[in-house]
Formats: C-alpha cells, structure tokens, sequence
C-alpha cells in the first residue's frame, strides 16, 4: 500500500511553490471600504488572486495529506505486529536482560532497541513523507544530508527523553500492578507539561537557531500590541526555519515562564508589515486565552482515557497472545509493540476529535487577532501565502475530520466579515493613532 501511494505522487514535478501573480498586498477593488462593501465579494476577490495552477497543486498536497493519516496508520501498525509475530520484541528483552540485570537499565536498553528498530523500518514512509514529497511540492529547503542530520537528532532526542520516560512508566506498571494507569496517568501527565516547557528553550535549538527579533520596524507595533493586550513580553523571537522550509508560520509555545511568541523568518521575508501583525494578532490571541495550558488540560483527560484504554486492552491481548509473543506480562518490556499498536488505533480513531478541539482554539485566534491587529486585509494575505500548503476550500465534512485551523477560505471571509463592520476604520482619512 506504501509503494501504491508512493508513485502516485511522483507525477507531479520537483519545482517551487507557485506565487500568486497579483501582489496581494494591493487590496482588490471588491474588498476596498466602499458603501455597498460585500464580505462575501470582497472574499471571492481574495481567492481570485491565487492563480488556478497554485490552487491544484497545493490540494493535491493536502488531499495526500489525508491519505498519509491512514498509511501512517496501517504502516506502524504492519511494524508493530511484525515485531510481536516475529518475536523480535522478546528477542530484544533477552538482549536487554543480557546486558544488565537492573530492571531500569533493562527497559533503557529495550527502549533504545525498539526506537532505532522502529526508526530502519519506518525509514522508506519517513524518507517519502518528509523529503521526497515535500520536495515534489516546493516545500523543502535542506538536502539529504542536512535532512538525515536532523533525523538523527531527533532520534537521539527520542532515545534520551523517551528512555527517561519509558523507565519511569515501566516502574509504575511493576510496583503497581492494580493501579498502574492511574498512576501512569499521573506521571504522562506531568511528563508532557515539563516537555512543553523545555521545549522552546532547550528542543528548538537542537534544530535551529532561535534568536531575539531586532528589527524595530516590526516589533516595535507588535510589542505596542502585546502590551495593549495585557502581554507582559519585551521580546519577540524569531526561528530560521527556512533551513527546512518555504513554510510561512508562527506560534506560541512554552508554559509558564517559557511562554513566548515566535516569528519564523519566511513570514518576515515574505509578510507585508499588515500581514506580520495580523499573524502576531493571532499568536496573541493563543497567548491571552491560555490555549496552551487549556489545551494541556484536554489532553490530560486524553492521557488518563488512554491509560484506562490500555490498561483494559493490554489485559485482554495478554490473555490471548502472551504465549505467542513470548510476553511476560504487562511489566515486561516487550510489551511496548503491542501498546503502541493499540494506542495507534486510538489516536486514529480520536483524529477528527483532536482536530476539532484545536481548530476551535484556532478560530478563537482567529477572532482575536482581527481585534488586536485590526489588519483584516493583512490576515487575508496570511491566507494566501498558507495556501500554498492548505487546501483553501474544503467540504463541511472535510473541514470537520481533516482540519487543524479554520480553512483559508473560511479565514479571509470571517476576516471580510470584520472589515465590513469596522469599515469606518479603513476611510481615507484615518484617525491619528496614538505615539508612534
Ligand atoms: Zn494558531
């Protein structure tokens, strides 16, 4: 099935993302404050700038996109069963309890085994996936080489954390046969908000270089912003993530006191000054509302559903197939194929679920940036340039399943929406704003 979807993306040609063009940073006729202004016209007039050509290509992309859900999915699933069936899971205990005889270091080593096994086998969908298409799409910046050094560091990042993290679970299920997944609960728990909190300060620049933005004429109207927000920040960080990629973004990232706003350079390379406030609107609008621990919060009930899930669902295989898999027992390290095979289903199932809740906090955003940044015309823009990797027009149901974020068309009419009752702003003859 891999292959199958392989080749049939290798038709389209290696070339970079069509640019619209019209300079959309000229707002079309339609979307100009006028008496009869139409937000529903002024959006067509928006789309009409995204050239035919451009919009094919990049919902190709995003429709392969919801294929790759599904053979991600049935790929990790093969691997899993593969490593049970095989018995190459146990073989790997033995190893491991060859090595050392302290059960800590024991699942240390099999965790060690397992990600780099899982990593060789899932390297042709990776290497498919993450290089090759999103080179066929114009969206990759970095060569083999540099693309196998990032690879590889997340790998080792993965060995270190992870192992760290599988120990400590492990510890639970063996001193709390009865309880293990609450207290599993508990502890993953805390394990993700410590990762979120290290991670723009310590993960991010393992892969690139964050740095503190110094140009004036783009902080100086977003700090205005974060101040006239109730953001408390002096500084706005900036990510050269063109070492990977054409994408344009930006984000809030960190909890409590690592909480920051980051500006990738693509956006401040490409963005008009409109168009970065009204990205940075958005941003501010994650910030203020508190989607980060919100969000933590949800995925809190996510851990703990999951831990009761396995926790049932682990005693059920077990049951059944401990002898055939040489498994000992839900202690046993080996087991680890089999819980990632059972959370996979999981997560695949829980997509849309996922899906809608943060598209939710992405229309609240949404919503406050066009507050914020009153820049309606610069958010439609920030559509635009999104497009080049989102389909901007999907069916209701489509949206609903697939979607992250409102889609871009659904962002400049909301947007238009906003400019048309707030048009007095937009006249010739603005007010002065206040000290510049
Ligand atoms: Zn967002």
């Amino acid at each position: 099935m891999f292959l199958f979807s392989g080749f049939g993306f290798s038709s389209a040609q290696a070339q970079p993302a069509t640019q619209p063009a019209v300079d959309i940073t000229q707002v079309p006729p339609a979307a100009q404050p006028s008496a009869h202004f139409n937000a529903d016209a002024a959006t067509e007039a928006y789309m009409a700038m995204i050239p035919p050509a451009a919009k094919t290509r990049s919902d190709a992309y995003f429709e392969g996109g919801y294929w790759l859900i599904l053979w991600d999915f049935l790929y990790s699933s093969a691997v899993c069963l593969l490593l049970l069936e095989l018995r190459w899971s146990a073989r790997m205990r033995d190893l491991a309890e060859r090595i050392s005889r302290y059960k800590p270091v024991q699942t240390f080593v099999y965790w060690i085994e397992y990600v780099v096994l899982i990593a060789v086998l899932g390297f042709p969908l990776e290497f498919y996936e993450n290089f090759v298409r999103e080179h066929q799409y114009g969206l990759a910046t970095q060569s083999f080489g540099p693309w196998m050094g990032d690879e590889g560091k997340a790998l080792l990042v993965n060995m270190v954390l992870g192992g760290l993290a599988a120990v400590l679970l492990f510890a639970i299920v063996r001193k709390l046969r009865k309880t293990w997944w609450i207290w599993g609960s508990i502890a993953a728990i805390v394990l993700a908000v410590v990762a979120v909190a290290i991670g723009p300060v310590f993960l991010q620049p393992i892969f690139n270089k964050v740095t503190r933005l110094n140009d004036p004429k783009i902080t100086v109207p977003i700090l205005r912003m974060a101040h006239a927000n109730g953001i408390p920040a002096n500084d706005v960080y900036q990510i050269d993530a063109s070492r990977q990629t054409t994408r344009m973004s930006a984000n809030v990232s960190g909890f409590a006191n690592t909480m920051r706003i980051t500006l990738n350079d693509n956006l401040l390379r490409r963005g008009s000054p409109e168009e970065i406030q009204s990205v940075m609107g958005h941003e501010m609008g994650h910030y203020v509302m508190n989607h980060i621990p919100k969000f933590l919060f949800f995925l809190s009930v996510v851990i703990s559903i999951s831990f009761a899930y396995l926790y049932w669902g682990l005693g059920w295989a077990l049951k059944r197939f401990e002898a055939r898999w040489e498994i000992r027992d839900v202690s046993d390290p080996a087991v680890l194929p089999l819980a990632a095979l059972m959370a996979g289903i999981l997560f695949f199932v829980l997509t849309p679920v996922m899906n809608n809740v943060t598209r939710m906090q992405e229309k609240e955003a949404d919503m406050f940036g066009y507050n914020a940044a009153r820049q309606p015309d610069g958010f439609a823009q920030a559509a635009i340039h999104l497009s080049e990797y989102r389909k901007m027009r999907p069916g209701r149901l489509e949206e609903w399943i697939f979607y992250d974020h409102p889609s871009g068309y659904d962002r400049i009419h909301s947007a238009m929406i906003w400019k048309g009752e707030n048009l007095e702003l937009f006249e010739k003859t603005p007010s002065q704003p206040a000290a510049q």
